[in-house]
């Protein structure tokens, strides 16, 4: 037939760790080969939004085992999000690439706020968004709010990347060689194996509304953009 073919529209989430490189900060040699592995992707017609992570700056449930309140905590860690969203904007318009920046905590002079049909404007025209300061709200994570995120603007899958491995595993393949990776998992079994996913609030909200998650390694030369093109790389976990 000679339907107009719906664009693919995906959800990548990059962990906090992904961008320090394994330090507190951000490591730019790791931001901006990211950026320009989106960049690619995008130029061949994905739309592409990302959830950031900030592990990298604070993590509200460390704070709170040192000493700050666990709230308090928490909004520390969201601003940090913020501070990687800003670094991963400036490398991908160094790119060429528009992208536009959307926070969960209204800050005006740095970004737009959470307006999900704008979002979907932004990607209708080729701009990447990136969403920042998670859901705005203590004790959720940049986990649940891919999740959230991707079923309310409509993307086909959440894309998590991460950093040391190259999807999901019956056991810790650092610990046991006998380690083997997944293909294909069910949200199930990844709940109840308490397997490395993401956290059970945001696995269960996947399942819930059958929302397919692939995780696949960062780390190997254009895994971003195969991923963000569909390859089948990785851990996919569904039904
Ligand atoms: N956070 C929060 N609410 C959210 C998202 C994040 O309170 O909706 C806080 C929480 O303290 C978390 C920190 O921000 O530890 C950084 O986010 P996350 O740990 O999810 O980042 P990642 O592990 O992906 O680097």
């Amino acid at each position: 037939s000679n339907k107009p073919v719906a664009p693919r529209r995906v959800l990548l989430k990059l962990s906090g760790e992904a961008f320090g490189g394994g330090a507190v900060g951000v490591d730019t040699t790791v931001v901006s080969r990211i950026a320009s592995e989106i960049a690619a992707a995008v130029k061949h017609g994905v739309q592409v939004a990302i959830v950031v992570g900030g592990g990298n700056f604070f993590r509200g449930a460390q704070l709170s085992q040192a000493g700050i309140e666990r709230s308090r905590g928490d909004y520390m860690g969201m601003l940090g999000t913020v501070m990687n969203c800003l670094a991963l904007q400036d490398f991908l318009e160094q790119e060429g690439q528009a992208t536009r920046v959307q926070t969960a905590i209204t800050m005006g002079q740095v970004a737009e706020p959470y307006i999900p049909q704008k979002a979907i404007r932004h990607l209708e025209k080729g701009r990447v968004v990136i969403f920042g300061a998670g859901a705005g709200m203590p004790y959720f994570s940049t986990d649940t709010v891919s999740i959230q995120r991707a079923l309310e603007i409509h993307c086909a899958e959440v894309l998590m990347g991460k950093n040391g491995v190259e999807g999901v595993y019956t056991a810790d393949p650092h610990k046991d060689a006998t380690a083997k990776m997944f293909t294909r998992l069910s949200y199930k079994r990844a709940l109840v194996d308490n397997l490395a996913v993401m956290d059970a609030a945001a696995l269960s909200m996947a399942r819930d509304n059958n929302m397919r998650i692939r995780v696949f390694g960062l780390e190997k030369s254009d895994n971003v953009t195969k991923a963000l093109q569909g390859e089948a790389l990785g851990t996919l976990v569904c039904d």
